[in-house]
C-alpha cells in the first residue's frame, strides 16, 4: 500500500530525476562537444602532418636535383677549359674534378631515388591515411550535429523541468519535504524504493521487522535501516 505523502513524493522523485538529467545533460553536452572537437582538431593535425612529410620530401628532392643541375654544369665547364688548356698537370688536375663531379653526381642520383621511392611510398600511406582520417573527421561532424540538436531539445526541457519540479514539490507538505530532501542529498537515485520480502530494492539488504510491519502500515515515512532509503511496500 503507497500512502497519499509517499505517492507525491515519488512523483516528486521521478521530477527531481529528470531535472537533475537535463540539468547534468547541459553540464556534459559543452564537454563532449568539445572533446570531439578535440578530436577534429588531432585528425586534422595528423592529415597535415603527413602532407608536411610529403612537402620535406618534394623539397629534398628538388634540392638534390639543383645540386646536380649545378654539378653537371660545373663538369661542362671543366670539359671545356680541359680544351683550353696546354699544360699537362692542369688537364690531369681537371680530369680528376670531372670524375670528383661525376662521383658526387651518382652519388646525388641514388639520394634523388631514395627520395623519390620514399615520397611514393609516403604518397601511398598519406592516400589511405587521408579517406580514413576523412571518415573519421565525418563521424565527429556527425557527433556534432546529434549533440548541438540534443542540447537544443534538452534546454527546450529545462524550464518545463523545473516547473514540473516545482509543482510537485509544492504538492509535499513541509515535513514530508525536508524528509524527502534529507534523505535525497545523500543518497543515489533512486531514494523512495520498494520494499519486497523484507528486503529494500535500493540496498537490496533485509530490514527489520519493526521496518517491514512500518512499511506495510504505511502510516508513516520509513527509512531502510541500512541505506537510509525511504521505503513503500509493493504489496
Ligand atoms: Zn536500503
Amino acid at each position: 500500500m503507497v500512502s497519499d505523502a509517499l505517492t507525491r513524493m515519488l512523483i516528486l522523485q521521478d521530477r527531481d530525476m529528470k531535472l537533475q538529467q537535463v540539468e547534468a545533460d547541459l553540464v556534459s553536452i559543452p564537454k563532449e562537444r568539445r572533446a570531439c572537437e578535440a578530436r577534429i582538431a588531432t585528425l586534422q593535425a595528423e592529415i597535415e602532418a603527413s602532407r608536411q612529410r610529403i612537402k620535406e620530401l618534394e623539397t629534398k628532392g628538388r634540392s638534390i636535383e639543383t645540386e646536380m643541375a649545378s654539378v653537371e654544369e660545373q663538369v661542362v665547364k671543366y670539359k671545356n677549359q680541359q680544351i683550353l688548356v696546354k699544360k699537362n698537370e692542369e688537364y690531369q688536375a681537371l680530369t680528376h674534378e670531372i670524375a670528383a663531379a661525376s662521383e658526387k653526381i651518382s652519388e646525388l642520383e641514388s639520394s634523388e631515388l631514395e627520395v623519390l621511392y620514399e615520397l611514393d611510398e609516403a604518397r601511398k600511406v598519406q592516400k589511405v591515411a587521408e579517406e580514413e582520417i576523412a571518415a573519421r573527421i565525418e563521424r565527429e561532424r556527425a557527433d556534432l550535429g546529434k549533440l548541438d540538436e540534443r542540447e537544443q531539445r534538452v534546454s527546450g526541457e529545462l524550464a518545463g523541468a523545473k516547473e514540473a519540479f516545482a509543482k510537485a514539490e509544492a504538492a509535499l507538505d513541509k515535513p514530508t519535504l525536508s524528509k524527502y530532501r534529507q534523505v535525497a542529498r545523500g543518497l543515489k537515485f533512486p531514494v523512495i524504493v520498494a520494499l519486497s520480502d523484507q528486503k529494500c530494492s535500493g540496498c537490496h539488504m533485509r530490514v527489520s521487522n519493526a521496518i517491514d510491519s512500518e512499511v506495510r502500515a504505511a502510516s508513516e515515512i520509513t527509512t531502510c535501516d541500512n541505506c537510509g532509503r525511504i521505503l513503500y511496500s509493493e504489496a
